[in-house]
């Protein structure tokens, strides 16, 4: 166990070099939700954009895609109707990590483009309604994420609708010891939320994240993170490394705020940190 920081990780950080080329820094693809859902692959997929992807896509059902054009810039969007769809977009052997969960929806349908997503063997950071989707059938899940480079990343809620059957184990476990289980049980790195975040690797290395600040208890935050870790993964740092970079450097860009930050404001503060810490 040990205390997270940049000591740990800043050399893995990604490198620019004098020849980058926007498809050498990683293409992140995001999943949006439906038409009252949009804002949180938003979110994702600023927070993608600004930890330095080089390319960013958001994948939407038809119905959001006019919502998506009318507010995206930087961030490209694809039309996704069905599973099918998303088997198109993936094809493309340039999306180099993918995240889903945020406002995604519950249910089948997700549960599908999950296992879409790992059969075609991309890093994947699964948040949100992706890991509620399988609360109940937490062994399904569990065939998925040994698959493939897999985050998930749980707020306590989350967790323990999905372990919800795993009860009598987890009982009198601490919040490390938890989130170690989990990591061997998915064989994947979790990131536990709160306000002591807990990273743990399915290898057994775990850390907790030491400067986080309660100004991220508000709406969105997580699912800017999510899209931090997608878009470290994407430039293909490796999923420990990415899950606790993104945690500290998620934390350290609200520090410069007061109350009222609000998610949004996280990823615009992104290359100021990096600057520092890069
Ligand atoms: P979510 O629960 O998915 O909305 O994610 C919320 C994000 O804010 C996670 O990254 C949490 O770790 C972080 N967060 C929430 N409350 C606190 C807190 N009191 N102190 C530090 N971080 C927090
Ligand atoms: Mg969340």
């Amino acid at each position: 166990l040990f205390a997270n920081g940049p000591g740990f990780w800043q050399e893995a950080l990604p490198q620019l070099e004098y020849g980058s080329h926007k498809y050498t820094r990683g293409h992140a693809l995001v999943l949006s939700g439906g038409i009252t859902a949009t804002g949180a692959a938003r979110l994702a997929a600023r927070g993608a954009l600004r930890i330095g992807a080089g390319l960013v896509t958001i994948a939407a059902p038809p119905v959001s895609v006019p919502i998506h054009a009318s507010q995206l810039t930087a961030i490209m969007l694809r039309e996704m109707a069905s599973v099918d769809d998303l088997n198109g977009i993936i094809a493309d052997k340039r999306f180099n990590a993918v995240v889903l969960g945020p406002a995604l929806g519950v249910g089948n349908g997700t549960q599908e483009l999950v296992a879409a997503v790992v059969k075609a063997g991309r890093p994947i950071v699964l948040d949100a309604d992706a890991l509620t989707s399988f609360a109940g059938s937490l062994d399904t899940l569990a065939r998925l994420t040994e698959k493939t480079d897999t985050v998930v990343t749980p707020h306590e809620g989350e967790f323990f609708r999905l372990f919800n059957n795993e009860n009598e184990i987890l009982k009198g476990f601490s919040k490390i010891e938890r989130a170690k289980f989990a990591a061997n049980y998915l064989k994947a790195t979790v990131v536990l939320k709160g306000a002591d975040t807990i990273i743990a690797a399915p290898d057994g290395r775990v850390c907790i994240n030491t400067n986080g600040t309660p100004l991220l208890a508000t709406a969105g935050t997580g699912d800017v993170l999510a899209g931090m870790i997608g878009g470290l993964l994407a430039q293909g740092m490796s999923s420990f490394e990415a899950a606790s970079a993104a945690v500290w450097l998620h934390a350290e860009a609200a520090r410069n705020f007061g109350p009222g930050l609000i998610a949004e404001d996280v990823p615009e503060m992104l290359p100021t940190v990096l600057h520092k810490w890069h």
